[in-house]
């Protein structure tokens, strides 16, 4: 699932694309992708828009257009692909049996953003503005905002008796953070998943701040090494495995301690650790 790293290496790698551009006509193939919300509305809303700026608040996209946003949210396996034309989009989506699957697509004064995700759990949508929007409204700061401090990290953990685990997969404390970099991050930081939010010292909570920082920006830099290329489908990111610690490493030796890294059930989704360091 894509976290901060991947959603903010695809804004960037977007934002030539798409800013400055009308939308000159939204294609609509999968009317699921803009649940709940009408495609029709969505149509309505988009066509003849301008896309001011492409940007990102967790693991949110948005599209700022001259008046509201558009937002996507990827979840497990959200994709975009990008068209030279609305004749090439019309020639290559969903024809079978070879064809791109798109569900759908903003066709633009210059080349057409395609949003796909074949297990249809990703999302379009459209608003007036940020703060119309439920989701992004109840978001907490970005994690690689300059707002996010150890100041503010220690306020909010001292507030929370949860496991740390949970704690930073609340999107509404800190936004951005899913299951791959809370798990790094607590390895980075030597501290244990299960470990109550509020029992973490001044010192702890930086050394998690620290962490979390820094396995954001390592993650970015390999996300965008090589950028994420929409003219592929099966485009993904590679080289990440190189950089986990901890994350899917069950049964391989730490490598701070060479003791294996356990993999943990928490709040009915697996975490890894190590037991050994991680207190
Ligand atoms: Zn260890």
């Amino acid at each position: 699932m894509p976290e901060l790293p991947e959603v903010e290496a695809v804004t960037r790698s977007l934002r030539p694309l798409v800013r400055g551009r009308r939308i000159c006509c939204v294609h609509i193939f999968h009317p699921i992708a803009t649940k709940p919300q009408s495609p029709t509305r969505l149509a309505k809303f988009a066509e003849r828009r301008r896309i001011l700026d492409a940007s990102r608040h967790g693991k949110y996209l948005l599209l700022v257009l001259d008046r509201g946003l558009i937002e996507m949210h990827f979840r497990f396996d959200g994709q975009l692909i990008w068209f030279r034309s609305a004749s090439e989009l019309l020639r290559r989506a969903n024809q079978s049996p070879d064809g791109v699957h798109v569900d759908v697509a903003l066709e633009l004064d210059k080349g057409v953003l395609g949003f796909a995700d074949q297990r249809h759990f990703g999302r379009v949508h459209h608003w007036e503005s940020f703060e119309a929007c439920p989701s992004l409204r109840a978001l907490g700061l970005d994690a690689l905002s300059r707002e996010f401090t150890p100041s503010f990290l220690h306020a909010h953990l001292s507030a929370s008796r949860r496991p740390l685990k949970e704690f930073l997969l609340d999107q509404s404390k800190i936004a951005g953070i899913g299951n791959i970099y809370s798990a790094e991050a607590l390895w980075h930081a030597r501290l244990d998943p299960r470990r109550p939010a509020n029992s973490l010292s001044r010192t702890d909570s930086a050394k998690l701040h620290k962490a979390i920082v820094s396995v954001l920006r390592r993650a970015l830099e390999c996300c965008l090494d090589p950028a994420p290329d929409f003219r592929d489908p099966q485009w993904w990111f590679q080289g990440l495995e190189k950089i986990l610690r901890a994350y899917q490493r069950e049964g391989l030796p730490c490598r701070r301690c060479g003791r294996a890294i356990r993999r943990i059930e928490q709040g009915g989704r697996s975490t890894y650790c190590c037991l050994h360091c991680q207190k």
